[in-house]
């Protein structure tokens, strides 16, 4: 088998919001974010990003890699019950670097609801892209609508769609925001989340139930005081400005 390049492109958050048409706002029709290839080999999977980013997943290579890596590292995997470790190995990464597809449904913000909408404690897992080690955590992400509102599960699906590749907390704090201000154009976009990273619990300076904040705010929610306090206070999440 031959195998292709993995042009793991750069983590590019989408673009400024493109200019509205004549008649009102329109935002993109829904983004589509991931698609399999039935050409290709089955065990080469080829993953297509919502900000345009391709990744070709190749289960037999990375197998045939775990099994270096392991035996490496010392680790003896002539034994029965570690024969399809690699390939498990293998499988799990790939499962944790996959995103489900979906579509960013919007809808007509016919009712005029002006209040913040906020989903709350959002569980997400990712890997953090120094150690490839599992931080996990919760996102609690709100916006104020303007003239559109979002499917309430679209907010989860885009946290959990973001953490599917290696990531940094901050870079994934500001993906979710800008994308969920990119494609509503509400008036304020606040996203806060809370992970307790593995590379600093379980290694290294093993700092047991350390867990690190990181916020983005955009629009009203980052320029008015007010819009600012009230997200945090039903984020729950003690507000930076009021130390
Ligand atoms: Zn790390």
């Amino acid at each position: 088998m031959t195998h292709q390049p993995i042009p793991d492109g750069p983590d590019r958050t989408p673009g400024p919001p493109k200019p509205s048409s004549a008649n009102g706002t329109r935002p993109s029709p829904g983004l589509l974010v991931a698609h399999e290839n039935p050409a290709l080999n089955p065990t080469v999977r080829q993953a297509v990003d919502l900000d345009g980013g391709q990744r070709v997943v190749d289960l037999d290579a990375a197998e045939r890699a775990a099994a270096d890596f392991l035996a490496a590292l010392g680790i003896d995997l002539d034994r029965e019950d570690r024969r399809a470790t690699p390939a498990r190995m293998a499988h799990a990464y790939a499962e944790l670097l996959a995103a489900e597809p979906f579509r960013l449904t919007t809808f007509r913000n016919d009712e005029g609801y002006d209040e913040l909408v906020l989903a709350r404690a959002i569980p997400f897992r990712t890997l953090c892209e120094h150690h490839m080690l599992l931080f996990s955590g919760v996102a609690h992400v709100g916006y104020l609508p303007g003239e559109r509102i979002l499917g309430l599960s679209k907010l989860a699906r885009l946290v959990e769609h973001f953490a599917a590749r290696p990531q940094t907390q901050e870079r994934l704090t500001m993906q979710v925001a800008k994308c969920l201000d990119a494609n509503l154009r509400p008036r304020g976009v606040g996203v806060v989340m809370e992970a307790e990273h593995t590379c600093m619990t379980q290694r290294g300076v093993r700092a047991l139930g350390a867990t690190t904040v990181t916020s983005a705010l955009l629009g009203t929610l980052r320029t008015d005081p007010r819009s600012r306090a009230e997200f945090f206070a039903l984020a729950r999440v003690p507000s930076p400005a009021a130390g």
